[in-house]
């Protein structure tokens, strides 16, 4: 002590305080430039956000399973289950692939060989011709599985919550996640732990106090962060001098992504389901599980067992944890429409919204009831959500349908941007800033997160492969389809970066809510289900606006085989009447693909008023859907006509020519317009207003004012692969009559059809489709 005095005498004071002056200052200096970097991050810290790091470190076995070639689009995350005898991917992917076609069956989708070969993968292809709706091919009794019980799971249970990006060193550094294994988990044996979830776990925590998370702490730490938002804008600068951890540029005003992942209560590690795992059905449960199906059309025995708030593996890029996004990011209004939805998964889509969005930016989360009929839905429902503050929910006094639920929703909605979600979603770690931060620098973009898959057998959260974009195919079929590889190249695409997306799967965006009724939002004309995510596609794209998936941001979302909830009417009469409003507002000329690709028989339907949706349209001087697909979707296939040209007769060797009113043949002369027809969508064989018709009963024929309508105009003809190829083949006369040329050319009319005659074929100069 003595020695102490001594040192404090004289110069010595002098020196000692002002040592120990310059290291209060440095400690004071340091701790508000964490703060300001770290302001968000720190209170949450604060209020008991336990974090687990490490978890999916296996990378190893993840690069195995890359090699061995996973199939596009779905990728399993948990390889632990096999669906018997049909390998992992089998349904699943498909459903995948069908996400917002409820059940059509696959490969009644999409058509014609030319659209097959433009699709990368050969079991994607789709055919369409008729497009009838059919019940997925899901079968039930596939879909349950037997397994062996868990086994080798530590029997004590441990109480986990996550936050991927917290790394050893870090514990109390909640942004930088330099460390961070972003890989998927793959676990090759159901009975194994995932890495995080081990024994010491806890040693890892930050210094917090102990016990569950109240929701209630996430609203004082929206309040502070708010407060301390503009204060960290302006020491922005600075954080960049010290935080040389981050490799990421730092600019003023922003923060690296936050990686919350929150719970009201301690995880429980060996809960069913947790981590994304497939949750596993004993074989004497599989009565229950087919039981209880219908009610959600995915394993709903199984979904109540899992814990609503259960951690999924981080499936995004690696390089996303390292993302900065700017500090005044807008809010949103997150909007789930249900109608009788199973109890767990809605809850499961709350909570992840819940215990994944940043507090601040989350406004609130409005659920629609569609005027559902489980009694579970009502005050259970209420009561349930009471708890949270953010929650509100809209009951509708009628069944409305999705689109004009989602109307409901965004009218009453706060948020400065509306986020949409299905009801049986989990939204991941990180889902919410990177959607936000594309309409931040632009709001006219549309951001959607990647769609992954929560498997409707087992539960188990799958990853989906990288660069894929929501596509159509006619007639208005929605489907993914990777980037082309060349167009990957020549923008130098990191598997990170927002990809353009010509038509989006229309469950899960987020819209600035101004720019959302500036496009005057929805068509309220849309009844139920489907064709909305076509609309909107289209008018966004069309009206000055973009949309993307955004490979940072992820959601899991349950693709179920079929509806499970009732259509006030006819369901395949409902989505075909939604597809033709679609049709007759956005695609010009090109509705001719639409009907003509097995829909003629929706040509004259009643549709309702249109005279809004155009009148928008001019309003908003949208560009043509000729702009769209040139410029938005340029290796769809879209020619005006099936075919045109000459139109030769094998038999006689002349060519049909029509003058001053009067059909006869000619010597074939490419430069005579006279000569020129073409075979339509409508297959109608046509020279400008006229077409080529069969004439009452006999064999006549004549020539009448084209009519979309009148199916007595039209021919069937195809090129090859047909019985009875180039015959013109009169649609509306029974017993096949087909048109026929007279052996010395002086004759043409309609005579039984036979395959051989060559005085029954015709040619085309160039076909465009079958
Ligand atoms: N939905 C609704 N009313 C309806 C039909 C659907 O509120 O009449 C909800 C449904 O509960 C779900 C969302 O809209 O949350 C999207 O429907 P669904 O999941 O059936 O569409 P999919 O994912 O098959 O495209
Ligand atoms: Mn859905």
């Amino acid at each position: 002590m003595m020695k102490v005095r001594r040192y404090l005498r004289g110069s010595g004071r002098v020196l000692a305080f002002v040592f120990i002056a310059s290291v209060i200052w440095l400690l004071f200096d340091m701790a508000a430039l964490r703060l300001s970097i770290n302001d968000v991050n720190s209170q949450l810290l604060k209020e008991q956000v336990i974090r687990e790091r490490e978890i999916f470190k296996q990378q190893s076995r993840v690069t195995q399973l890359m090699k061995r070639g996973f199939k596009h689009p779905v990728q399993r995350v948990d390889l632990a289950v096999t669906h018997a005898g049909k390998g992992p991917l089998s349904s699943d992917n498909k459903l995948a692939q069908v996400y917002r076609q409820g059940g059509k069956k696959q490969d009644q989708m999409l058509g014609d060989k030319k659209i097959n070969s433009l699709h990368h993968q050969g079991d994607n292809l789709l055919k369409t011709d008729p497009p009838k709706y059919v019940v997925s091919e899901h079968k039930e009794g596939a879909a349950i599985q037997e397994v062996t019980p868990k086994q080798g799971v530590p029997a004590k249970k441990k109480a986990v919550n996550l936050d991927q990006n917290l790394t050893k060193s870090e514990t109390s550094r909640v942004i930088d996640g330099s460390n961070k294994v972003m890989l998927p988990v793959v676990v090759s044996n159901i009975t194994q732990v995932p890495p995080g979830v081990q024994k010491d776990k806890h040693a890892l925590l930050p210094t917090s106090k102990k016990g569950p998370i109240e929701t209630g702490d996430v609203q004082i730490a929206l309040d502070k962060t708010d407060s301390k938002r503009n204060k960290k804008v302006m020491t922005g600068a600075k954080v960049s001098q010290l935080d040389n951890n981050s490799t990421a540029v730092r600019k003023p005003g922003v923060h690296k992504v936050l990686s919350l992942d929150m719970t009201q209560a301690p995880r429980d590690a060996n809960a069913v389901g947790q981590f994304g795992q497939a949750a596993l059905v004993a074989s004497n449960e599989d009565a229950e599980v087919r039981k209880r199906w219908d009610e959600g059309h995915f394993n709903v025995y199984l979904s109540d067992q899992i814990p609503v708030d259960r951690a999924i593996p981080d499936t995004r890029p690696e390089m996303c944890a390292q993302n900065v996004v700017h500090d005044d990011l807008p809010s949103t209004s997150v909007i789930f429409c249900f109608v009788d939805e199973v109890w767990s998964t809605l809850l499961r889509s709350v909570h992840s919204v819940l215990n994944r969005s940043p507090p601040h930016l989350l406004k609130e989360i409005i659920l629609v009831d569609d005027f559902s009929t489980k009694d579970n839905l009502k005050e259970q429902l209420d009561a349930y959500m009471s708890q949270f503050p953010k929650v509100r929910i809209i009951r509708l006094k009628e069944r409305q349908g999705l689109i004009r639920a989602r109307l409901a929703g965004a009218a009453v909605a706060k948020g400065e941007v509306l986020t949409f979600l299905d009801s049986h979603v989990e939204c991941n770690v990180g889902w919410l800033e990177p959607l936000l931060e594309r309409i931040y620098l632009d709001r006219k973009k549309v951001p959607c997160p990647v769609i992954e898959v929560v498997s409707d057998k087992d539960m188990s959260y799958m990853l989906v492969d990288n660069f894929q974009r929501g596509i159509f195919k006619w007639p208005l079929v929605f489907g993914w389809s990777a980037l082309p590889d060349e167009y990957i190249k020549k923008n130098n695409m990191t598997v990170s970066d927002p990809i353009r997306c010509p038509v989006m799967a229309g469950g899960l965006f987020s819209i600035d809510k101004k720019y959302f009724y500036e496009l005057g939002s929805y068509d309220p004309g849309l009844d139920v289900w489907g064709g909305e995510n076509m609309e909107i596609s289209f008018k966004i794209w069309m009206c000055g606006g973009e949309i993307e998936i955004i490979p940072c941001s992820r959601v899991g979302h349950i693709f179920r085989g079929q509806n499970p909830y009732k259509f006030p009417k006819d369901r395949q009469k409902t989505v075909e009447r939604n597809l033709v409003r679609v049709a007759e507002v956005w695609l010009d000329e090109y509705k001719d693909l639409f009907y003509g690709h097995g829909y003629h028989h929706l040509l004259d339907i009643n549709i309702g008023n249109l005279t809004e949706q155009i009148e928008l349209r001019k309003r908003l001087k949208c560009k043509s859907f000729k702009w769209y697909l040139e410029n938005v979707y340029p290796d769809m296939d879209a020619p005006l006509v099936k075919a045109e040209g000459l139109v030769f007769n094998r038999g006689l060797r002349k060519c049909l020519s029509l003058q001053k009113g009067f059909l006869l043949f000619e010597i074939c002369d490419l430069s005579k317009q006279s000569q020129h027809f073409n075979y339509t969508w409508m297959r109608h064989v046509r020279q400008q207003d006229l077409c080529v018709a069969p004439q009452g009963k006999g064999n006549g024929f004549a020539l009448q004012l084209c009519d979309n309508t009148k199916p007595e105009l039209r021919w069937f003809h195809k090129s090859s692969n047909s019985a009875l190829a180039e015959h013109l083949i009169a649609e509306f006369v029974s017993h096949h009559m087909c048109l026929e040329a007279g052996p010395q050319g002086d004759t043409l009319r309609l005579n039984p059809c036979e395959s051989r005659n060559t005085f029954q074929k015709w040619q085309f100069t160039h076909y465009h489709a079958q």
